[in-house]
C-alpha cells in the first residue's frame, strides 16, 4: 500500500474510500477547531448537464490527485477540474443511453471514478467499464462488463482498485438480475468473475456448489435471485484480499425466491476474495434468507487494532440490517455484533453460531406487518469514517420502519420485480400530513460508535430523513451534509456541532479533504436524486431548485449561493374533463406503482422529477408518444411501450387527472 493510500499526510485523496481501507479519514491539519468558522465556498462547479437532460442525484465521492479533481455526475459523466480554481480540465460522457433508466431502480447516479497509474476509470450506467486517459480524457478502452444485456443491470458502484486490477460489480437486485463482481486487467481482459448466487446452467466456479445447497432445488430463476454487488468494496494488499458487499435476494420474500428454504448463499453478505485468483477465501452472511432488502452492500472499513487483549486485524460494517459487524479480516471469525439503531426483526446475533436470532414475528406474509428497519436500512450507501485518532466509526444512520406485505406477481422484464408491497414511513408520514394524523416520522442521526466497545459514543440531534456521507479529518473535525441543505460540521471529540454551513442544496454524497500549495480543501457534491425521491417538507432544498453542484471550501471562502428559489406551483388550467372513471383510476394508479414511482414521487411531495400532478393541461392529452414511444428518453423518461399500451396510458391519466381533482391543490410544501 502507498504511502498516498494510507494517508500519512499525503495531499491527496487518491482513491474512493482515500485508502484502500475505506476509512474515509483525511490526515490534513489545517482546519480545525480553532479556525472552523472562517471556513467558506472556495469555488463551484456546476455545468453538470449534458444532452439537455433533467437534473438528477449527486452520489460520488470526487477524487483529488496532484492538485486535480476527478468525479462523476448523473449519467455516469466524469468531469475533471483544476482543484484549486475549480477550471475544466475535460469532461468524459460515455453516452449512456435515456431508454437505460427502464433498468436502473433509482436514478441515473453513481458513486465515483477509480484511478491506477495515467488512467481514470468508470462504470457506466449501461453497463461498460470504461478506461479514460487522465490527461485529456479520452477512451482508451471499453469493456462489457453485463453477462446479459437484456436484463435490468446498471452499474452506479466507484470501481476499486486491487494491485493491479480494477473491480466493478453492478445494480439490479429490484429489477431481478444475478449479481457477481467482475475483476480487469489494466488492459480490459476480464481476470476473473465471482457469481454471488447460482445460476440454473452449470456452476461457473467452485464456491457456486456450496451456495447450492443453501437454495431449493428450483428457487426463481426468472428473477436472478439477487446478490448484487452495487458499491463496497475495500481491499487489504498484505493479505492479498478484496472484501466484497453483496446485496439483498430477488424477489424480496425468502418464500418466493427459495420455497424450500435456506440461507440463500451469497445474499447479503460480506465475501473475502483473492484479488489474484477470484477464489472465496470466507464468507459471512449478515442476514440469511433475507426477505427484507436487508443488503449488506454499505462500506466495509479496516482497522487494525487491540481488542479483547490482542491485536487484530479487523474489518468493519453497519449494513441496512441494523447491526454493527467486528470480524477478523483474515478469518471472517465473527467477534461482535450490536445493533447501532433499532432492530426488530432479530432480537441478537449469537455470538457462539454468528447467526442472527431472528424474531419470527418479522417474517411476512399476504398481512401487513411492520419492520424495522425500513428498506432503506439503518444505514445505505452513504459513506461512514473511522478516525484513527478518536477510535470511533462516524455513521450516518436513518431511522424508520416500513410496512410490508408479499404481492408476488409474474416476472416483467425491466420492472421492479420485488414480490412485496411496501409503505416506508417516510410515503406514509407524508400521507398521514394529508389527514391530519400525526406519527413518529421517519428522522436521521450522525452516530459515534465505538467498535471496541460495540457501543454509541455519542449521536447528533435528529435530523430530516435523508442524511450525507461522512469525512473525520485529523483536524478534529467531522463533516456531514444532509438533504436538509446543511453542511455539518462536528468536534470529532465530543459531539458538539460546530457550524453548519447553508447550502440551499440536498447533500448525500460524502466530503472529501485535499490539500494544494498548503491549503487544505473540502469539497462535497451536492444535488438529490437516487432512491429517496422527495424531499423533506419545509426543508431548503423543498424551496431552492435541485441544481447538481461540487461545492469546495477553503479557509476564509465566502458564503455559498444559494439556487434560484422555486416559486408557488403554476395553477394549471383546468382539464376539461370532468366526470371520472373510478375503476380505471384504481387501475392506473396500480400501474402509477408499479412502473413510475421509482421515479416519480406521490401526488404533493415535493421532488427533483416533474410533477405529475401539475403539468400544462394539453400534456395530458399527449402522455402516449411520451410513456410508449419514449418521446422524451433524451431527457431521460423512458418509454414503456413493451409494457404498457394505450389502455394503460388512459388508466394512468384518469389516476392522475381524479387524483387532483379529489384533493385539490392541497400540498405539503410547507
Ligand atoms: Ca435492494
Amino acid at each position: 500500500m502507498s504511502a498516498a493510500a494510507h494517508g500519512g499526510g499525503a495531499p491527496d485523496w487518491p482513491l474512493h474510500g482515500h485508502g484502500h481501507a475505506e476509512q474515509r479519514h483525511s490526515p490534513l491539519t489545517s482546519i480545525d477547531r480553532s479556525n472552523v468558522d472562517r471556513l467558506g465556498l472556495a469555488f463551484e462547479f456546476s455545468d453538470f448537464v449534458v444532452r439537455g437532460r433533467t437534473h438528477r442525484g449527486n452520489e460520488a465521492t470526487p477524487l483529488a490527485v496532484d492538485g486535480r479533481l476527478y468525479f462523476t455526475g448523473p449519467w455516469s459523466v466524469v468531469y475533471a477540474l483544476d482543484a484549486v480554481t475549480g477550471e475544466r480540465l475535460w469532461t468524459y460522457d460515455p453516452g449512456v443511453p435515456g431508454q437505460w433508466l427502464r433498468k436502473a431502480c433509482c436514478d441515473a447516479v453513481n458513486r465515483g471514478v477509480a484511478i491506477l497509474g495515467a488512467r481514470v476509470y468508470v462504470g457506466t450506467l449501461d453497463g461498460y467499464l470504461d478506461a479514460l486517459d487522465i490527461e485529456s480524457g479520452e477512451r482508451l478502452w471499453r469493456a462489457d462488463t453485463l453477462t446479459q444485456r437484456s436484463r435490468a443491470y446498471t452499474i452506479t458502484g466507484a470501481p476499486r482498485i486491487a494491485g493491479d486490477r480494477i473491480l466493478i460489480g453492478n445494480g439490479g437486485g429490484e429489477l431481478g438480475v444475478r449479481g457477481y463482481v467482475s475483476a480487469y486487467d489494466t488492459d480490459g481482459r476480464l481476470a476473473w468473475r465471482f457469481f454471488t448466487v447460482p445460476g440454473p446452467g452449470d456452476d461457473e466456479h467452485p464456491e457456486l456448489a456450496q451456495a447450492r445447497k443453501t437454495w431449493s432445488e428450483n428457487p426463481a430463476w426468472d428473477f436472478g435471485l439477487g446478490g448484487t454487488a452495487w458499491d463496497s468494496m475495500s481491499y487489504d494488499p498484505a493479505l492479498g484480499l478484496v472484501y466484497v458487499g453483496t446485496g439483498n435476494g430477488s424477489p424480496w420474500p425468502a418464500g418466493q425466491r427459495s420455497p424450500g428454504g435456506g440461507d440463500n448463499l451469497f445474499l447479503s453478505s460480506i465475501l473475502a476474495i483473492e484479488a489474484n485468483t477470484g477464489r472465496l477465501r470466507w464468507h459471512y452472511q449478515t442476514t440469511p434468507g433475507d426477505s427484507w432488502d436487508y443488503t449488506a452492500t454499505q462500506q466495509m472499513i479496516l482497522v487494525d487494532r487491540r481488542i479483547g487483549g490482542r491485536d487484530r486485524k479487523l474489518i468493519v460494517q453497519a449494513p441496512k440490517n441494523g447491526f454493527f459487524y467486528v470480524l477478523d479480516r483474515v478469518t471472517g471469525e465473527l467477534i461482535s455484533a450490536e445493533p447501532y439503531t433499532e432492530v426488530s426483526w432479530a432480537g441478537h446475533v449469537d455470538p457462539k453460531t454468528g447467526r442472527p436470532v431472528q424474531n419470527p414475528d418479522a417474517r411476512y406474509g399476504a398481512a401487513r406487518n411492520i419492520v424495522r428497519p425500513s428498506l432503506f436500512g439503518g444505514h445505505n450507501w452513504q459513506p461512514m469514517s473511522y478516525s484513527p485518532a478518536t477510535g470511533l466509526v462516524y455513521i450516518p444512520v436513518l431511522e424508520s420502519d416500513m410496512e410490508i406485505r408479499t404481492e408476488p406477481r409474474p416476472f416483467m422484464p425491466d420492472s421492479i420485480n420485488v414480490g412485496a408491497a411496501v409503505d416506508d414511513a417516510r410515503s406514509r408520514h407524508a400521507a398521514d400530513a394529508l389527514l391530519g394524523e400525526r406519527r413518529r416520522p421517519p428522522s436521521s442521526r450522525l452516530v459515534a460508535w465505538d467498535p471496541a466497545r460495540q457501543r454509541e459514543a455519542w449521536s447528533s440531534l435528529p435530523g430530516t430523513w435523508w442524511n450525507g456521507g461522512v469525512l473525520s479529518t485529523a483536524g478534529g473535525l467531522v463533516f456531514q451534509g444532509a438533504a436538509d441543505g446543511g453542511l455539518w460540521i462536528y468536534d470529532a471529540d465530543s459531539g458538539d456541532a460546530l457550524r453548519r454551513i447553508e447550502t440551499g442544496s440536498a447533500i448525500l454524497a460524502a466530503p472529501i479533504s485535499y490539500e494544494v500549495d498548503g491549503a487544505q480543501y473540502i469539497a462535497v457534491l451536492a444535488g438529490f436524486g437516487g432512491a429517496p425521491k422527495t424531499y423533506p417538507p419545509g426543508s431548503a432544498p423543498a424551496k431552492y431548485r435541485n441544481l447538481e453542484r461540487l461545492l469546495v471550501f477553503g479557509l476564509d471562502g465566502d458564503d455559498v449561493p444559494l439556487p434560484p428559489r422555486v416559486g408557488p406551483p403554476e395553477p394549471r388550467a383546468a382539464h376539461p374533463q370532468r366526470v371520472f372513471d373510478k375503476a380505471l383510476a384504481a387501475r392506473g394508479s396500480a400501474l402509477f406503482t408499479v412502473h413510475c414511482a421509482r421515479c416519480h414521487a406521490p401526488r404533493g411531495t415535493p421532488n427533483g422529477y416533474p410533477n405529475l400532478w401539475n403539468l400544462p393541461a394539453p400534456l395530458y392529452d399527449a402522455l402516449e408518444p411520451i410513456v410508449l414511444d419514449g418521446a422524451l428518453s433524451g431527457a431521460g423518461m423512458p418509454g414503456y411501450a413493451d409494457v404498457l399500451g394505450p389502455a394503460d396510458v388512459a388508466a394512468i391519466r384518469e389516476y392522475l387527472l381524479r387524483d387532483e381533482a379529489l384533493y385539490g391543490r392541497a400540498r405539503l410544501l410547507e
